[in-house]
């Protein structure tokens, strides 16, 4: 009974964050609009833009759709040729193949999508470092 209650009290409390990551993400993209089309005149410039954007996104666990393919990405800036600001490129892996798209001048559309769960099984998340680092032994001849 009552595991069956704290499953249910689970089940409503997940939706609850799925409601207010919605929120978040809608309310995201919707500012985020903004900045489409921008552009700053230097590189470093840019890519301070582009960082922020994706600190913000990675708070809440959110990338950014590809508009070529569709993929979850991260925003970029690169130095490129007769681009003095850089081009906005969108880096995603794609059949494990690390893949840029993109290169405008200017900030693309910005459509958010959740960031995708990893799904190989690699939990390296909790697996500690061997303890080894303390002991450092010196050969005094
Ligand atoms: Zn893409």
């Amino acid at each position: 009974m009552e595991g069956n209650e704290t499953g249910q009290m689970l089940k409503s409390l997940q939706w609850e964050l799925n409601r207010i990551q919605r929120t978040v993400r809608l309310t995201l993209q919707s500012k985020l609009q903004g900045l489409v089309g921008q552009s700053l005149p230097t590189l470093s410039e840019n890519r301070e833009l582009a960082n922020s954007i994706q600190k913000m996104l990675d708070t809440h666990s959110l990338r950014i759709r590809c508009p070529q393919c569709g993929h979850a990405s991260i925003l970029r800036v690169s130095p490129r040729k007769g681009m003095p600001g850089g081009a906005f490129v969108l880096d995603h892996t794609i059949d494990r193949k690390r893949t840029f798209h993109g290169g405008s001048s200017s900030v693309p559309p910005i459509q958010l999508t959740a960031k995708p769960e990893r799904k190989a099984k690699t939990t390296a998340k909790t697996r500690s470092q061997p303890a080894a680092a303390g002991e450092i032994r010196s050969k005094v001849g």
